[in-house]
């Protein structure tokens, strides 16, 4: 299998991949309290796989970053095992890593991102790293926003209505289907610091749910690789004025 992840591969590996116009996903996560059922590491569990997945799946070049694995998550400090950063450093750690990438000549920058608090940041960043450092190349984007994506999730999660939640029928779907030994099933019952209904889930609506994200970030990839995506932001090609 092709690899894709960055990390793993040699700087002219990653010369070339950036010669041949390769997207680049930076996956955005965290590492917070998921109830009393789940790792702490659910977030970045589930949008590493789901990044890495669809990066494979596709035919042209992508590269997969190593997760960001710290996020925004001040709301979750009063749980156990939480870690996060002030929200101006956050800003900044994704500015960097945006900045390095792009430094090494790839054009299209998905900001991956798999946790509800990252959101508001993540989304704003196309607009700070265009305005404010000049690099225009980044997209952000849940992965549950990805096409295709909310549409599996009001089929599949009809207890909590299709929401993404916390700890609760999705997220407690997706780990048992991920990462099974890591979930307490005994204890998959609401408690406080979930949103949503943990016993709900279930390791098969998991497993259709992780291929439902994996076809919609594909999707997301192939409308970015095929500049469809910033089509859209047309004022991007307005000439400046004068
Ligand atoms: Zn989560």
């Amino acid at each position: 299998m092709r690899e894709v992840l960055w990390e793993r591969l040699k700087r002219t590996d990653i010369e070339r991949a950036a010669r041949a116009g390769a997207v680049a996903i930076i996956p955005v996560a965290s590492l917070e309290q998921h109830a009393d059922h789940l790792p702490v590491n659910t977030d970045s569990n589930i949008v590493s796989t789901v990044a890495r997945r669809a990066a494979q799946a596709v035919e042209f070049p992508v590269l997969v970053l190593p997760t960001v694995w710290t996020g925004y998550s001040p709301h979750h400090m009063r749980h156990p095992g939480s870690v996060t950063l002030t929200y101006h450093t956050f800003v900044e750690v994704l500015t960097q890593v945006a900045k390095s990438v792009h430094r090494h000549g790839f054009r299209k920058i998905l900001l991956l991102n798999g946790h509800g608090g990252n959101t508001a940041v993540v989304a704003g960043m196309r607009t700070k790293l265009a305005e404010e450092d000049g690099v225009a190349s980044v997209v952000g984007c849940d992965y549950w926003d990805a096409p295709g994506v909310p549409d599996a999730m009001r089929r599949l999660c009809p207890v909590d209505r299709g929401f993404v939640g916390h700890a609760g029928e999705f997220e407690t779907s997706v780990q048992m289907h991920l990462q099974p030994d890591l979930v307490d099933a005994g204890k998959a019952a609401w408690a406080p610091g979930a949103f949503g209904d943990p016993s709900a889930g279930s390791a098969d609506k998991g497993t259709a749910l992780v291929e439902a994200a994996v076809a919609g970030v594909v999707r997301l990839l192939q409308s970015f690789h095929s500049g469809e995506l910033e089509d859209r932001f047309v004022w991007r090609k307005e000439s400046p004025v004068v």
